[in-house]
């Protein structure tokens, strides 16, 4: 058994017993851990206020390779994203990114680019008012590039032009878009150039900058539509992600 020392981030919780609770964690350093709090929910636990979903944290846990659920010993508070608390908006589009991350990436293999990114993006949608949601999409974009299946948004899957000006018709099973004219009695989603713009200019933007969007409703819907399509047919997510269906219904 090891003593392993990390930062983390809560993807989320389960009450267990009387006063404990089991905590999914993405570690800096492990990658996705499943700990055992002890008496967290008792008034007077050591982990106090570090153990709330989105929270970042720094834990020190025994680790027993033999073992899936891990023993939690200490937290440390690094950030409570504070403007999260009772604000619905901030807190179901942290809710998406935990939960992408908590369906999408397999237990106790190392994502140390994937927890930077989580971590910048919760406090960017900490620090930052506007237009949030963009920094949902900019996660999104760059999880699924982490992953290894970004989709071709560029060029034509079939004829390799350029879709900046024209737009496209997406197609999630083959990881990309075609052209109007190749598209053309296709089916697939429909995608607008003004669409491609925001998802080409996410790529290299400043989290910072993204909540100054204003996207028209049209973009909103068809970014929000290819990332549920994408995510159901390489994230494996049947179903998809249960904290965007609230968003959306709040924000409808
Ligand atoms: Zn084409």
């Amino acid at each position: 058994m090891a003593i392993l020392k990390t930062s983390a981030i809560v993807l989320k919780t389960w009450k267990f017993g009387e006063t404990s609770k089991i905590v999914s964690l993405l570690t800096r350093d492990f990658g996705k851990v499943r700990v055992m709090a002890k008496g967290a929910r008792s008034p007077k636990s050591q982990f106090k206020g570090c153990l709330e979903p989105l929270s970042h944290i720094n834990i020190v846990f025994y680790d027993k390779k033999t073992r899936d659920l891990q023993l939690l010993s200490k937290t440390d508070l690094v950030d409570a994203h504070v403007r999260f608390m009772g604000d619905m908006t901030r807190t179901t589009l942290g809710f998406a990114a935990a939960e992408l991350i908590d369906r999408a990436i397999i237990a106790n293999e190392p994502q140390i680019k994937v927890f930077d990114l989580f971590a910048d993006v919760l406090s960017a949608i900490n620090r930052n008012s506007g237009f949030l949601e963009g920094l949902l999409w900019f996660f999104e974009g760059k999880f699924i590039t982490l992953m290894g299946y970004k989709p071709t948004w560029e060029t034509c899957l079939e004829c390799g032009t350029s879709l900046g000006t024209k737009g496209g018709f997406f197609q999630p099973d083959s990881g990309g878009l075609l052209c109007p004219a190749c598209g053309a009695g296709r089916g697939g989603l429909k995608i607008n150039p003004g669409s491609l713009e925001i998802l080409y200019w996410l790529q290299r933007a400043n989290p910072d900058e993204i909540p100054r969007l204003k996207p028209e409703p049209v973009h909103i819907n068809e970014i929000r539509k290819m990332y549920d399509l994408y995510f159901k047919m390489h994230v494996d997510l049947k179903k998809g992600l249960n904290a965007l269906d609230f968003y959306y219904e709040m924000k409808d």
